[in-house]
């Protein structure tokens, strides 16, 4: 195939890049402009990779055998007829991912309630970004993470960056902030806070009480943007009624953060003209994630920021499409346009689209965490399809999560490498990637791109459209479109109408260049690259101020277990490795787990650098080599989460949930250090 420009297989930055064949070539695309990641740089490999599926295969004696697509997409569509006709409709469930393509999303919500008629459908963004999702949707009305285009940043005088840490999880976003005085929150010393002016270090699980303090110094300080106030939003007061409390000496007994420090980032984020706040993982993934969120959104109000051209609220989203991916249906409370599944007039119109009675539709089904935790339990689903995920390295207390897999009656999981979760299914059906097919992905702009095809795939793969198409046939519901922008026509008129309007959005139109950030509500509509420069999508066009008060992580260290233990990623993995750990250079740099721990804490523990170090929490326990940081804090550990086996750092995580947005708290746990054969 002749050269072709299209984008990175990971992360929502969504890089341009050139593939001749497997090589890569950065491009001057607007969020990279000419750069790319060490992942970037290496995702060829991923295109000829010797571990790649090719065949479907069916569990026989324990062990997977190969079989032909007629055979195992009969055999599938048979067991779950079967399950279903014994135990009801929501025996079957369906598992998705925020890197799936829009079309791929679209439809997984079209299979799981029309073809199956099941509620029982969610996906691993409620790991990822679903806290800021809530907070949004709360303040301004729409969940958009950038409402405005990432470009916009390099006019920034002062950004603040909470949680994120974007020169080592998206390092070509830097460059966007290289004219702005930055101020970095993150109880680590990370490559981005090395870059701040102000490094605030919050203790792990403070960040909302740091966020409070804030706001308290820019309003002591006469800094509220009384007249945006007034204008522009509702329900000043009552968050005031809950920050008025937490002056900044009542926030540094909290956090550990002086009150200086909080009074210098209200006057510089006061005194500067164009202003972001940007969060990311690091605010959201608590059992207080939307709260936490809601209180930085709260101060940016107070600073008069979002839609004020220049300056502005966003969110970092994490995974390729992991903005597109919780607009178009996968989520369990959603159908596409991200309506809500419970409003009978969403209901009634996109049932139209589908053909299908709006009563035969399902209603909300379980979140991620409740649904993987009922798996094979009496009253839970019986079989489960899996898409573009692997949580049995990904979710929280991984090795209940394996327990609930292997306890099912059924297991089927489409992927294009034997992922952890993969080598656990009784079928396994092997699909296309990244840059095999075509598709759309809607990156942390809210801007719709083409992922196109620069190879074909090899023999014996089929995309997951065609799997879903021909399993819908064999169910009984023929019709379902298999072909990518035969599915995106459909997703087009299916949104129109909803937040995420994609129906002025065409192939077409993307070939051709065009930059087109939702909504497009028609076809000739040039996009909106800046949402909320007029009005806010509330009702009244105003945004709002959400009460929101510090509690604190769901688990505080003890006697037994005195650290805290909090969890990320590293430059050279992606999410739950299952496609960096393919590739020998970036794993070169990064082969296996590691445990970041102050030298003295390490020393007290009995334990040097190199060492392997046994960390424990309640729920279970995992072995990573020690890595000396003499600027973590001692009450501290970190571990990235992209390792199998017993490197799970998700063996010990803590599966609390936010209430709202039901976003596990992977960034803070109680835990011990130890030799590994130390308690
Ligand atoms: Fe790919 Fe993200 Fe790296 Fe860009 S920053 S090259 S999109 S992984």
């Amino acid at each position: 195939m002749p050269q072709v420009d299209t984008h990175c297989p990971y992360c929502a930055l969504q890089c341009g890049m050139t593939l001749d064949g497997s090589r890569v070539a950065p491009r001057d695309f607007p969020v990279n402009a000419g750069g790319l990641c060490q992942k970037g740089w290496t995702s060829g490999s991923l295109l000829t990779s010797p571990r790649r599926l090719t065949t479907p295969m069916i569990r026989v004696d324990g062990a997977l055998e190969p079989v032909s697509w007629d055979f195992a997409l009969d055999f599938v569509a048979r067991k779950l007829t079967e399950l279903q006709e014994r135990h009801g409709p929501d025996a079957v469930a369906i598992f998705g991912g925020g890197g799936l393509t829009n079309e791929k999303a679209y439809l997984l919500g079209k299979f799981a309630r029309v073809a199956l008629g099941t509620s029982q459908i969610d996906y691993n963004g409620r790991f990822c970004m679903s806290s800021a999702a809530a907070a949004g949707t709360k303040a301004f009305g729409a969940d958009r993470g950038m409402p405005f285009p990432v470009t916009d940043l390099k006019n920034a005088d002062v950004v603040l960056l909470a949680g994120a840490n974007p020169a080592e999880t998206m390092p070509p976003f830097t460059q966007h902030l290289r004219g702005a005085d930055l101020i970095v929150v993150d109880p680590r010393r990370t490559p981005t806070a090395e870059l701040a002016s102000l490094h605030l270090a919050p203790a792990p699980g403070t960040d909302l009480a740091l966020a409070l303090g804030i706001l308290h110094a820019v309003v002591e300080g006469g800094h509220l943007a009384q007249s945006y106030v007034d204008a522009r939003t509702n329900g000043f007061e009552d968050a005031w009624r809950i920050a008025a409390s937490w002056w900044p000496e009542r926030a540094e007994r909290v956090t550990g953060v002086s009150a200086a420090d909080m009074r210098l980032a209200a006057a510089k984020l006061a005194n500067a003209r164009n202003v972001y706040i940007l969060t990311a993982r690091g605010a959201e993934q608590h059992a207080t994630g939307t709260a936490t969120v809601g209180g930085w959104i709260n101060l940016a109000l107070a600073l008069g920021l979002p839609g004020r051209a220049g300056s502005g609220y966003g969110c970092l989203t994490g995974q390729g499409n992991g903005q597109g991916g919780r607009e178009h249906g996968q989520k369990a409370d959603q159908l596409p346009g991200y309506r809500k599944l419970d409003d009978p007039a969403a209901r009634e119109y996109v049932a139209g689209v589908w053909g299908v009675d709006p009563d035969s539709l399902p209603g909300p089904g379980r979140s991620t965490s409740e649904l993987l935790e009922a798996l094979g339990q009496e009253d839970g689903p019986k079989a489960l399809m899996v898409f573009g995920s692997n949580v049995v390295v990904s979710a929280p207390r991984s090795q209940r999560v394996q327990d609930r897999l292997s306890a099912l009656d059924f297991l089927v999981v489409a992927d294009f490498v034997l992922s952890e979760t993969a080598a656990l299914a009784d079928v396994v059906l092997p699909v296309t990637q990244w840059a095999e097919e075509d598709g759309t992905l809607t990156n942390l702009e809210g801007r719709v791109l083409l992922r196109r095809k620069a190879i074909d795939p090899p023999p014996g793969v089929r995309s997951d459209l065609d799997v879903l198409n021909g399993l819908a046939r064999r169910l009984g519901r023929p019709g379902f479109p298999a072909d990518a922008e035969t599915v995106f026509e459909e997703l087009r008129i299916a949104s129109k109408g909803g937040i995420a309007d994609y129906s002025g959005v065409s192939y077409q139109r993307l070939r051709d260049g065009e930059a087109l950030h939702w909504p497009v509500p028609e076809n000739d509509h040039p996009g909106t690259p800046r949402m909320f420069l007029e009005s806010f999508a509330h009702p009244d066009g105003r945004a709002r101020f959400v009460p929101v008060e510090h509690t604190g992580p769901a688990e505080l260290p003890d006697d037994e277990f005195p650290l805290q233990a909090t969890t990320g990623r590293v430059l050279q993995q992606y999410q739950s490795g299952a496609q960096t750990r393919l590739i020998k250079e970036l794993n070169d740099v990064v082969p296996e787990a590691f445990v970041e721990v102050h030298p003295d804490t390490a020393k007290r523990a009995g334990l040097e650098e190199g060492d392997p170090a046994r960390i424990r929490s309640r729920r279970g326990e995992t072995i990573a080599k020690v890595r000396f940081v003499q600027s973590l804090r001692p009450d501290l550990v970190f571990l990235p989460f992209h390792f199998p086996g017993e490197q799970r750092a998700n063996l010990f995580t803590n599966p609390a949930l936010d209430p709202v947005s039901r976003m596990p708290e992977f960034k803070v746990c109680a835990v011990s250090l130890s030799t590994v054969d130390g308690a």
